[in-house]
């Protein structure tokens, strides 16, 4: 189908003094001028496809003509506006498989750089003087559980509509995922700082270190603390394990134990820190999506000799972004596809010395439309290890849902809520996020928190 072009607003004259003088570098040596030439190439479509790829329909040729013509404040102020989280979406989104993929671009050239340009602009913003901050206008107290994506989003969007707003964190660090899962390589520490201190900026209040349902019943926050509604948005954390012989030996962790280490509590810098992790010459994740990957890559960083990938599918049916398993090929893991364990093997003293493995090839597609993994009859293989880190998956903990009354679960574990509003069947009651829908991404997670926040100031409209 040829691309309609819309109307396009005349490009300025361009003054390369005054951009010189305005616009420093900002983003890894790459300048205005790189940005504004690949904002450049975007078409402005009259029917942007790219936005229905974006989960938080971002007005993308809205923000890249902002850029193309030098304006970043106001390409700024459209992402925000649409995304409060864009220095971090720019960095982890799967842009590829969203509003890239989408791109009309994409069929004959080669897309543009959406996810690029975002951080860019975001990475612009942190260098500017930070907005003078908001206080609460309305009376009505909300209580928010859960500082990753979707609770932060969520606070954002009520702390800019008025509200006063408390995020309660099981942790002693907000961010959830972003800062306990997702390495510094990716996703830098400041960043995610910067990010929470425009929520704070905007009056979001952060109390760490309380679990609800068992430091602080959910209930009580009504009763004993005066909050109207809560919102839950506790995540995906409680890791699955394979349930075969040999996992409980020493040197066998989950990807969430192994990163949470890592990234939270700084291993790294044990015994300055007091969380030591212990890794061995040879480590394999087991798993190939972005957790993976991410364990991978972490393990050669903290010491490994060699890190490897261990799938019982192919490369092709993996989940993780292509853009991190090529960052991981480039940093040397190395891929066992096609291959299922069986068996952790270990020493007499009970420490991991190998994964004997099952070597499958593809069937017919299973329920997920991917191909099923398949055995094949007598071909084993045992892999000498130190380490064996499972990353095959997560599903929400339970604790909050066990201890509140009026909460519902689907059989996979996850919140009942309603897609669109958040609602649960207990009144007041909001959820999103991976709580809801199981393990899923950081983007869908903001959707949903943001969402919610806009049914929750809907709710209190209509309570009066
Ligand atoms: C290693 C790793 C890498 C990933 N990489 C990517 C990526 O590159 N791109 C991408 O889009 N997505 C990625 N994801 C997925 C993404 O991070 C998640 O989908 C997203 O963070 C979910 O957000 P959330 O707000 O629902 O929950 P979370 O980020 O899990 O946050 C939930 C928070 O709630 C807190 N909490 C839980 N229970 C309680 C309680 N009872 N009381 C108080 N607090 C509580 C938790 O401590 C946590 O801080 C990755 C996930 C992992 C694990
Ligand atoms: S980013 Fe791609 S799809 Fe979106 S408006 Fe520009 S050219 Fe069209």
């Amino acid at each position: 189908m040829p691309v309609k072009r819309a109307e396009k607003t005349p490009m300025p004259v361009r003054d390369p003094e005054v951009r010189a003088h305005d616009f420093k570098e900002v983003n890894d040596g790459y300048t205005i001028f790189h940005a504004a030439f690949e904002a450049e190439r975007c078409l402005r479509c009259q029917d942007p496809v790219c936005v229905e790829g974006c989960p938080v329909g971002i007005p993308i040729p809205d923000f890249i003509h902002a850029v193309a013509i030098g304006d970043m404040a106001g390409a700024a102020r459209i992402l925000r506006g649409a995304n409060p989280l864009p220095a971090i979406c720019g960095r982890v989104c799967p842009q590829e498989t969203q509003c890239e993929e989408r791109c009309s671009l994409g069929t004959r050239l080669v897309p543009v750089a959406i996810g690029h340009l975002e951080r860019f602009v975001a990475d612009w913003e942190r260098t500017q003087a930070p907005a003078a901050p908001l206080r609460p206008t309305r009376p009505k107290k909300i209580a928010v559980i859960g500082s990753g994506p979707s609770g932060l989003v969520c606070a954002g969007e009520l702390a800019r509509l008025g509200y006063p707003v408390t995020v309660y964190e099981a942790l002693h660090a907000p961010g959830g995922v972003l800062r306990y899962g997702i390495p510094e390589f990716r996703l830098p520490k400041a960043i995610l700082d910067w990010e929470i201190g425009v929520l704070k900026g905007l009056g979001v209040e952060i109390v760490c270190n309380v679990v609800i349902g068992k430091t602080l019943p959910l209930d009580d926050l009504f009763s004993r603390l005066g909050y109207t509604v809560v919102f839950v948005g506790t995540g995906a954390g409680l890791p699955q394990f394979l349930g075969i012989s040999g996992e409980d030996l020493n040197g066998v962790m989950s990807a969430n134990e192994f990163l949470t280490r890592v990234n939270l509590m700084r291993a790294y810098d044990f015994p300055e820190t007091d969380t030591p992790v212990n890794v061995g010459k040879r480590v394999a994740v087991i798993g190939a999506g972005n957790t993976a990957m991410d364990a991978a890559r972490t393990a050669l960083r903290m010491g490994a000799e060699e890190a490897m990938i261990v799938y019982r599918r192919s490369e092709k049916e993996m989940s993780a972004r292509v853009e991190e398993y090529g960052h991981a090929i480039e940093e040397g893991v190395r891929f066992h596809w096609l291959t299922s364990p069986l068996e952790v093997v270990g020493s007499a003293d009970g420490w991991v010395t190998g994964l004997r493995c099952q070597k499958m090839q593809l069937g017919e597609p299973d329920r997920s439309g991917r191909a099923r993994p398949v055995p094949i009859p007598g071909e084993e293989v045992t892999i000498p290890l130190d380490n064996v880190v499972l990353a095959i998956g997560t599903t929400p903990n339970p604790l909050l849902t066990r201890t509140t009354s009026g909460l519902l679960t689907t059989k996979e574990g996850c919140l009942v809520a309603d897609e669109e509003t958040g609602r649960t069947p207990k009144p007041l009651v909001f959820a999103g996020g991976d709580a809801v829908t199981g393990a899923a991404t950081v983007i869908l997670a903001a959707g949903a928190g943001k969402r919610a926040a806009h049914a929750i100031d809907e709710a209190l409209a209509a309570r009066g």
